[in-house]
């Protein structure tokens, strides 16, 4: 199966950490890209963001000023749901609810063509599960990208009980073509990164709930002996805590509450204060 040619319309749903990372993707590759976001503003801030990013490499000499103009004036701005008919592949970056991406996706199935393929980048969500209810669940695959998706190599290809294996594949090609070191898996709780990372953060909390080292601690020995590129806290912090919550419950909900697998109560904390990480200003460690 070959990669989605460049004249496929790339849309983009939800302009945050990974929505706006994965649309300069995209559009990076040449294709345009339709960006939209249910919260007002939240777009056009994905695609400043983006700009802002970009504008540093062009400042350095690493990125031509033309290059950038192109890639930037390839991300238009969506106000709705029925302004992404024209995509042909739809890639989902919203909140981590089973329900609200079920129903974003029943409304994609009426709105675009019978060929579009829908690509949900839930970190932890059963694509199966997503699928169920709608009228093609053949057309939907996990497209799962990491953070930040314009450096991070790795895409999970992950296909739910439904997914036709040529829409896989076409996404395996397509990114592959983006510049991605793509992989193949089965919809199981966590997938594979999620699932080995679980015992990261967690063991990582348990750690520091025990009072035997700080987070700052914890980072810089496995970061700086351990060989990882960072530590847990920072990690979760870039994440987002939200994020990272959502997606250890639903890896325990999914094992059947088995107790590896089990939620921090250290990191519920924070989600209760708003403390999210990075995005906020504040998590583990203090961005103010
Ligand atoms: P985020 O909170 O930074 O951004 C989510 C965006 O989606 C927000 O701007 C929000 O306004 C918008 N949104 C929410 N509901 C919407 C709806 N119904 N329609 C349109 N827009 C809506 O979240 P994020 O970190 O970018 O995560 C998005 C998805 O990507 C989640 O499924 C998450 O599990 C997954 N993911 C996150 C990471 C990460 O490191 N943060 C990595 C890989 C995958």
């Amino acid at each position: 199966m070959t990669a989605l040619p460049n004249s496929t319309v790339i849309a983009v749903i939800g302009a945050g950490t990974m929505g706006a990372g994965i649309a300069q993707v995209a559009a990076a590759a040449g294709h345009s890209v339709l960006l939209y976001d249910a919260m007002d503003g939240a777009a056009a801030k994905g695609r400043d963001g983006v700009a802002r990013t970009l504008s540093k490499r062009v400042a350095s000499g690493k990125m031509d000023q033309a290059d950038y103009d192109a890639l930037i004036g390839r991300i238009a701005l969506a106000d709705s749901l029925a302004a992404l008919a024209p995509a042909g592949l739809v890639i989902e970056a919203i909140v981590e609810r089973l329900d609200v991406k079920q129903s974003v996706f029943s409304q994609l199935e009426d709105l675009c063509g019978p060929e579009v393929i829908l690509a949900t980048n839930t970190s932890s969500l059963s694509v199966t599960a997503i699928g169920a209810g709608l009228k093609r669940p053949d057309r939907l695959v996990g497209m799962h990208f990491f953070n930040p998706a314009p450096l991070m190599a790795l895409v999970e290809v992950i296909s739910g009980i439904a997914t036709d294996p040529a829409v896989a594949q076409a996404i395996y090609a397509t990114a592959a073509a983006w510049g991605k070191k793509p992989v193949q898996a089965k919809s199981t709780p966590g997938f594979i990164v999620n699932r080995v990372a679980r015992p990261f953060y967690a063991e990582a909390q348990r750690v520091y709930q025990e009072g035997a080292a700080s987070p700052a601690t914890i980072d810089a020995v496995m970061r700086d002996c351990g060989g990882f590129r960072m530590g847990p806290f920072e990690l979760m912090d870039l994440i987002g805590h939200d994020v990272n919550f959502a997606v250890t419950n639903s890896v325990f909900d999914a094992y059947f509450k088995d107790e590896r697998f089990l939620p921090s109560l250290v990191q519920k904390d924070l989600v209760d204060a708003g403390w999210l990480g990075r995005k906020t200003g504040r998590g583990f460690y203090d961005y103010a």
